[in-house]
This record gives C-alpha cells, structure tokens and sequence, in this order.
C-alpha cells in the first residue's frame, strides 16, 4: 500500500458506519461535491498523553483524544467519555453525528466528541481528578467558550466538569463557567440539564403519537435502560398517562401487564439507594425478552446495537424511540422501515440534552438564569420545532424518518458552508 493509499487515521469501523449513513443521506440534501468532501472528514483531531501520578506513587501514561469536525455554525460541542475502547475513529464518529444533531436543532453549533482511553473504575477519585484536569490543560489550545465547549459522557460526570472548569479557570485568571456544560448548579450548572434529554424523548413521542392520531395517555410502553435517559422518560410518559408495563436496567428487567409503578421503581434505582431492578420484587425479564414484549412504544435508553436483523423481527412495538446512541443496527432499521413501524431517530429524539446544554451555555454567557418552567417550555419549543419539520420532509420525500432528520441537519451545515465560502 502506498502511502497515498493508506487510510486516514480516524478511519475505523464507526466512522465508516458514521460516513455511510452522511454518504445515504446526501442524493436528498442536493449539497454540492465540494461540500460533502467538506463534510466527510473531521476538521481537527488531537490526540495527546496524559500522564498521571497514581496513588501508589508510580507514574503511567493515558491516551486522551479530542475531535472537531465542523466549526462552521459555531464552537463544537460534545462529550468527554472515559472508557477502555475510546479511539479516534470513535471520537470522529461521534462528533460527526453532534454536528448533524447541533444543526437539526438549530443550535450554533458544530460537533465535537474527546475522552481518554482508560478503565475509569480501576482509578481512584483523586486519580480520576490527576487525570482531567492534566487532560483539559492539554486541551487548552483547542477549547474555548468560542471555540469548542466539553460536556459530559460515558463515566464523567458533573464533577469531571466542574474540575475541566476549574482548571480552565485558574490559567486564564477568571472564573469561565461556559467552558463546558452539565456541571454542577453551584457554578453556573442550568437547572433541568439532567431530566432535559429523558423529557425530550417524550416530548418527541408526544408529537408522533398526534401526528399518528394517537393519544399518548394509554399508550403502553416499555423502556429498555433505566439511567438518566431511560428512567426520566419512564416517569415523564407515566405522568402523561401512558402505562409503562417494562422497564431495565443492566441486571435485567421487570414487566407487569397492569402497569409499573414507576415513580417507586426511580426513587429506589436513583434516590434512596441507587439500587438495581434485580432487588424489586416482581416478574422479572431478561434484556433480551424485555424488547420483544407487547407494547405500542418501546423506548431504547441504554446503549447502541441492542435491536438488529436477529431480533428484529421479533419486536412487537408500534413504534421505536431511541433515547440511547446508535441502538438500532442500520439492518434492523430496514427491517422497521419496511414494516412501517415508525423510528424516531437518536439524533432527534435524544437531543434535549444538547439544547438544554446549549442553554446552559448561553446563560453563562449572559449572568442571567432562567427557572425550570421556563427552560422546559423553550426546550419543548425547539424539539417541536425539529420534530415538525422532520416530519413534514419525511413525508413530502417518502423517506424515513431518519432519513430525514439527517438531510435536515446536512442541509443546515451545508447552507452555512456556501454561505461562508472558502477561506483564503
Ligand atoms: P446511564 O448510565 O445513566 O444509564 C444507562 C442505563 O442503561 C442504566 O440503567 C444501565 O443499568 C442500563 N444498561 C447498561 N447496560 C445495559 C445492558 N446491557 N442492557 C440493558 N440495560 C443496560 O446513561 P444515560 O445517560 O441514561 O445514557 C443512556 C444512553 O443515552 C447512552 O447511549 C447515551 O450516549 C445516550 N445519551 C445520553 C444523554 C444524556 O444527556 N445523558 C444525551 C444523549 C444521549
């Protein structure tokens, strides 16, 4: 192989995956070549050692990783994750899919993903703290309150964002909130960030069910993922009189033909003990069955590939939201496509996270802070927004609407880019 030929190092199985579907969705977004060669690689990708001090007084060396792909609406905005498999293909992938969800709605921003390649559960606190704020000093040339804005993922957590902001703070001598979002309310944190993306799922559902001429009170519904996704999407569809007969977790799950008790099952999964479904007593499912129950709704909240061509056409539900990241495989997708099961996309129907993000960012920015109803009515304005005009290119081109939520957001980023031209 010549060196011409060989692949670009960001270039593993999830970018392409994130690259095909850019690629299937571009013949409907009518964008120019120009643009999509544009478009097909990431803008910046910065991969750096973090060294750490760990508690037994040796020292060892992490991977970190941050990836940029499009600047062009605005800073990039994405996750910070701690994981073994964290890679620069995953960070690509992923940033690339923050762009179009950024775009779709409306939000100014590009997409952005970044994490270090480590077992999080292996370090201690004071390690975990070592190693993020030496992580985000690395940083510092590449983010910014302009320039691209952390937020957290997989194990980070309000507090690894109030020591990123921390350490931001202390080299530029001031205290900067908007560096990044999802940190604590103490300073400068938005309320309602942490329910915004589990109420957003249902906010959607809300809308296709009356776009389908359903009422959503009655609906039965099961949710797969029982975290701060799933378990706030439980609650909100049970408080908008929907039945939820399944719910899960890792341990497995519960289903009760009649109706869960729902708001008993969060306190004690998130309040009183953050205790595990496997302690309640009931009939218990595994993961597997849970997704196959009887339901009009099934909500998939707890992480990618759970639905394929194996079990796909087993599942029974009407229609599927995907509160989670990339649950369906692109074959299972087909499968629901041709069976007319509507699927409302991740890059939809999760981003209630990001808006109250972006939210939380420009309350920083202005001192001033909005209260919970006010944040939640503006956070249902704009998934409406998004939601309707999904819908409406869905059905006036025939395509799904995943389909559609992606030409949406390619035809934002894209109109920006010939708007902008080419620099020099
Ligand atoms: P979380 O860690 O709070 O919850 C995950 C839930 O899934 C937990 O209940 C966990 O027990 C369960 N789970 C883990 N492995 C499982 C398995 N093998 N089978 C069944 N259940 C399993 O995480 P979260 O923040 O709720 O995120 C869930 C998904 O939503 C992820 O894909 C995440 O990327 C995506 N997401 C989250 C946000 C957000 O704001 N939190 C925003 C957008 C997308």
């Amino acid at each position: 192989m010549t060196a011409e030929q060989a692949p670009l190092e960001w270039e593993t199985p999830l970018f392409h995956t994130a690259l095909a579907q850019f690629q299937q969705a571009v013949p409907f977004a009518e964008i120019s070549d120009a643009i999509v060669d544009r478009l097909s690689v990431p803008e910046r990708s910065l991969i750096v050692a973090v060294p750490v001090k760990l508690d037994d007084g040796s020292r060892t060396v992490f991977p970190g990783y941050r990836v940029q792909h499009s600047s062009v609406l605005g800073p990039t905005k994405g996750g910070i994750r701690y994981d073994p498999h964290v890679s620069l293909g995953e960070c690509a992938a992923l940033s690339m899919w923050m762009t179009w969800k950024c775009a779709l709605l409306r939000l100014p921003y590009g997409g952005a993903k970044g994490g270090i390649r480590c077992d999080p559960r292996a370090l201690s606190p004071r390690e975990l703290e070592a190693v993020t704020r030496r992580f985000t000093t690395q940083l510092l040339p590449v983010i910014g309150p302009q320039e691209d804005i952390p937020a957290p993922d997989m194990a980070t957590d309000e507090q690894t964002m109030a020591w990123m902001m921390d350490t931001y703070s202390m080299q530029v001598g001031h205290a900067v909130p908007e560096i990044v979002t999802g940190k604590p309310i103490s300073i400068g944190g938005s309320v309602f960030r942490a329910e915004a993306t589990g109420a957003g799922v249902v906010m959607v559902i809300e809308r296709a069910c009356r776009r389908l001429d359903r009422q959503l009170a009655g609906q039965r519904c099961v949710v797969q993922g029982f975290g701060k996704v799933g378990g706030v999407a439980a609650v909100e569809l049970v408080d908008r009189g929907a039945i939820v007969t399944g719910v899960s977790d890792v341990s497995g799950g519960l289903y009760d033909e009649g109706g869960l008790d729902v708001q008993a099952l969060y306190a004690h999964a998130h309040e009183v003990g953050h205790g595990s479904l496997a302690e309640i007593e009931g009939e218990h499912v595994t993961n597997e069955e849970l997704l196959e129950l009887p339901c009009d709704i099934l909500v998939l909240a707890a992480l990618e590939d759970q639905v394929t061509d194996e079990n796909a056409p087993r599942v029974k539900a009407q229609m599927v939201a995907e509160g989670a990241n990339g649950p369906l495989s692109l074959e299972a997708d087909a499968i629901f496509a041709e069976r007319g099961v509507p699927v409302l996309p991740d890059i939809l129907a999760n981003a209630g996270g990001v808006t109250v993000s972006y939210f939380e960012w420009v309350q920083d920015l202005g001192r001033l802070f909005w209260d919970r109803d006010d944040i939640r009515a503006r956070l249902a304005d704009k998934m409406g927004d998004a939601f309707d005009r999904v819908w409406e290119l869905s059905e006036a081109r025939g395509l799904t609407l995943r389909q559609a939520a992606l030409v949406t957001g390619i035809r934002e980023v894209a109109a920006a880019l010939d708007a902008r031209g080419l620099f020099p």
